[in-house]
């Protein structure tokens, strides 16, 4: 049998706090539980919100919380070719579409249709869903805006994609630490409409990358925050669409600030640089994550 493969991957666009912390702390002891391999991979496509001042902020965190990972470390920005291959298969297939509405012009649109009385619908995070009229653009209308060189970003034809595939797809969803035990999650992406999947300024996507990247990374266990639970669902689609395999999954519990609310970026006081600034040691921290 072959040996799991976790990963840990955040974003350098802000410093890890204690949220962080605990995916990282539980993804290894779930690796080294399970006689698995622990990976760390950077998630920079949004190159200008991502620094190498964040980026370096990881490693020192992550070494100091005594977290080890294999090297080289995969930084996706280094890998946009790998995403833009797995685009082109979904533009062959049909199964994208050029949307030129700018994030301006939706939100103005929704707004109009809601002031006239219609609850416009929520993706789970509560985002209005893309109104989707540039899905009905005659192919003729699309090559000429493309051709003028309109900016725009590719969006995935969900309903087109579902019904291409024909049936409903599920995921494998831990429900314990232990492993020992799995339900099969059914995946909802029709609850997120059609989701971006490369912009022009970024080319790639959350959800177009991740999947690639665990695949090519050969990751079969991912260990994330519940936040990410819904969002499975249009990773599940991706892989399938794309022939990838798919990794089980934990969505653990997520650490909330005093407020009850969950951290973000911006709460100082949960930074892990801050507390081991003011004199934390990696003991404290894992004490104060209940898993001392
Ligand atoms: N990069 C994402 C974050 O920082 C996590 C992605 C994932 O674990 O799938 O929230």
């Amino acid at each position: 049998m072959s040996v799991p493969v976790f990963r840990f991957a955040p974003s350098p666009n802000g410093e890890l706090h204690l949220g962080h912390a605990f995916s990282a702390l539980l993804n290894l002891a779930m690796a080294a539980e399970s006689g698995g391999r622990l990976l760390l991979r950077i998630e920079d496509i949004d190159i200008e919100r991502s620094t190498k001042r964040f980026e370096e902020g990881i490693y020192r965190d992550l070494a100091w919380l005594g977290v080890r990972w294999e090297t080289p470390v995969r930084r996706q920005s280094e890998h946009f070719a790998d995403y833009a291959a797995a685009l082109d298969e979904l533009i062959r297939d049909d199964l994208v579409y050029p949307a030129f509405m700018s994030r301006g012009e939706v939100r103005d649109q929704i707004a109009a249709m809601e002031r006239r009385g219609r609850r416009w619908p929520r993706d789970p995070d509560g985002v209005p869903l893309y109104p989707g009229v540039d899905r009905t653009l005659a192919p003729s209308e699309r090559r000429r805006r493309v051709a003028a060189g309109e900016p725009f970003a590719w969006r995935l034809d969900t309903a087109a994609a579902l019904s291409s595939l024909g049936r409903t797809l599920y995921w494998s969803e831990f429900t314990g630490e232990a492993m020992t035990a799995s339900m099969e999650i059914e995946a909802r992406p029709q609850d997120w409409g059609d989701v971006v999947l490369a912009r022009r300024d970024v080319p790639t996507s959350y959800h177009l990358s991740v999947v690639v990247d665990d695949a090519v990374q050969g990751v079969s266990r991912v260990v994330r925050g519940r936040d990410l639970h819904a969002a499975t669902g249009v990773q599940r689609l991706l892989q399938e669409l794309l022939g990838l395999p798919v990794p089980a999954y934990f969505h653990h519990r997520l650490i909330v600030g005093a407020d009850g609310r969950k951290l973000s970026k911006s709460f100082r006081d949960t930074g892990l640089a801050a507390l081991r600034e003011a004199g934390l040691t990696p003991g404290d921290v894992k004490r104060r994550l209940g898993i001392g």
